[in-house]
């Protein structure tokens, strides 16, 4: 198995759950509880590293955030970082699924389908996720929607990692909620950045480039679909 990452010169070792990943600059020994093949969502490998690797440079700077934790895939990642460094993960989702899982989309799942409420329902599986991760002592679930949960916050972040709805609306609003917290030197993660419109759609690209033209952040080089920026 072969991780690219970033510009750093990597090693990758696969000794059964645990990637020990060798940088120039040191070794980073990734340590997930859970096999993630098992985790459901829609996290590339590469893309998770990098997370991981992101969460663990920017430690000392304040507890990290993400919109959009669906069964907790990304969750893992970020979670296991913050359980190194005695982090802790603010996990912000409604768990009522974006457009896409909504019944008859194109992502719908059935076995996250609470029909008796007629409503998607990811939040035991995510729970599930944790547990067996051993990171419900490291992830804060908050389950409501990312502009609620913004309206009240205060607290300072190292990291944000923006993974929500994928409308124009819901992206913008991301943004502009999350985007303020971060503190100079953390980190603003973006996924699914399609360039091409051919490839995919356009709103985390498009919020990804409102970060740069804000001349707040400065880009670094993106994994597969994860846009990555650093505040200065
Ligand atoms: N990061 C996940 C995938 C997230 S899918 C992974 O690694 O697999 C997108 C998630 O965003 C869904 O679970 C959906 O419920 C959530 N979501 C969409 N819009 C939201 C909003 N406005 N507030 C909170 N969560 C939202
Ligand atoms: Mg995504």
């Amino acid at each position: 198995m072969v991780f690219a990452h970033q510009s750093d010169y990597i090693l990758p070792v696969l000794c059964h759950r645990s990637f020990f990943i060798v940088f120039c600059s040191g070794v980073i020994n990734m340590d997930l509880l859970i096999d993630i093949d098992e985790v459901k969502g829609f996290l590339d490998p590469e893309e998770g590293q990098a997370l991981y690797h992101a969460a663990n440079q920017v430690m000392a700077l304040g507890p990290c955030l993400e919109v959009g934790s669906y069964c907790g895939k990304s969750t893992v990642y970020l979670g296991a970082a913050c359980l190194k460094s005695r982090n802790t993960l603010f996990a912000v989702d409604h768990h009522r699924g974006s457009e896409e899982h909504q019944l008859g989309e194109a992502y719908h799942d059935p076995d996250l389908y609470d029909s008796s409420l007629g409503q998607v329902d990811s939040f035991s599986a995510f729970r599930q996720t944790m547990l067996r991760a051993g990171l419900e002592e490291v992830v804060v679930p908050v389950v409501a929607s990312s502009e609620v949960v913004a309206r009240h916050w205060a607290t300072p972040l190292s990291l944000v990692f923006i993974d929500g709805g994928h409308s124009h609306q819901a992206a913008l609003t991301d943004y502009q909620s999350w985007s303020r917290h971060i503190v100079p030197g953390g980190y603003l993660a973006i996924h699914d950045i399609f360039p091409d419109p051919e490839d995919g759609g356009q709103a985390p690209f498009e919020i990804y480039q409102l970060a740069l033209a804000s001349g707040f952040f400065e880009a670094q080089p993106t994994i597969k679909t994860l846009g990555l920026l650093k505040r200065i």
